[in-house]
C-alpha cells in the first residue's frame, strides 16, 4: 500500500486515546506500515492526517472529548474532509442520530444507530461478513455489545450487513463499523481506510 499523502509526506494516523481499545488500533496501523500516534489533546490532533476512534464506552469517550475540547475540533475537521474511521463506540460517536440517546457526538455521518442492538444475552459473537468491494475470503468480524445502523441517509454507502442489519458504512471521508477489525489479524479494513486513494 502507498504510505504517502499528496505531498509525498508519510501520513500520520491518530487514534483517539481517551478510553477503549487504543493499543490494538496502533498495532494494526504499524502492521500497515504507517505511523500511529495517540491523540489525547487538541495539540495532538492538529499533528495528524487521519483519525481512528476506537471501541469502548461511547458516553465516556464523548464526555472526555468535550472536556478536552476535542469534540468541536473533530467535528470541524471531519466536515472539512479529514478521513475518520470509528469502530463500535467510535461509530456511535460519529453518527448523526442515536436512538433514545442525547450523548455527546461528533455528527459526521447520516446514520441512525441503535446501541447494544444485538440483545443483552448476546454480549459478543463472531460472524463472517462479505464486505462490499473487498476481495478474497469473508471477513471474520468480532462484535462486542455492538451497535447497528437502523437507517442510512442518501449519501451513505452500505458496505456490510449481518442478519439483515447494517454493520459497516461510509459517507465520503467517514467510515464506520459495528465490529472490531483491530481484534483480528486481518488487515483489510485498516488497509482500506489507510490507503492513499481512500
Ligand atoms: N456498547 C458500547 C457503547 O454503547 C459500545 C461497545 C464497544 O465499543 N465495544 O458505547
Amino acid at each position: 500500500m502507498n504510505q504517502r499523502g499528496a505531498e509525498g509526506v508519510i501520513l500520520k494516523i491518530g487514534v483517539l486515546a481517551l478510553q477503549g481499545a487504543v493499543e490494538e488500533h496502533l498495532r494494526m496501523i504499524k502492521e500497515c506500515g504507517l505511523e500511529g500516534v495517540k491523540v489525547k489533546t487538541v495539540e495532538d490532533f492538529k499533528k495528524i492526517d487521519r483519525l481512528i476512534i476506537p471501541g469502548g464506552e461511547s458516553t465516556a469517550i464523548g464526555k472526555l472529548a468535550k472536556i478536552y475540547g476535542l469534540d468541536r475540533e473533530i467535528s470541524k475537521r471531519g466536515r472539512e474532509g479529514m478521513p475518520i474511521f470509528g469502530t463500535c463506540a467510535g461509530m456511535i460517536l460519529l453518527a448523526n442520530k442515536v436512538i433514545g440517546n442525547e450523548q455527546i457526538r461528533f455528527n459526521l455521518i447520516d446514520i441512525l444507530v441503535e446501541r447494544n442492538a444485538f440483545g443483552r444475552q448476546v454480549d459478543s459473537f463472531e460472524a463472517e461478513l462479505n464486505i462490499e468491494d473487498f476481495a478474497g475470503k469473508p471477513f471474520r468480524a468480532i462484535f462486542i455489545r455492538a451497535p447497528y445502523i437502523k437507517k442510512v441517509g442518501k449519501e451513505v454507502k452500505v458496505l456490510a450487513q449481518f442478519d439483515g442489519k447494517i454493520v459497516m458504512a461510509r459517507q465520503k471521508n467517514i467510515l464506520v463499523s459495528s465490529f472490531h477489525p483491530e481484534l483480528t489479524n486481518d488487515l483489510r479494513v485498516h488497509k482500506y481506510f489507510l490507503s492513499e486513494n481512500y
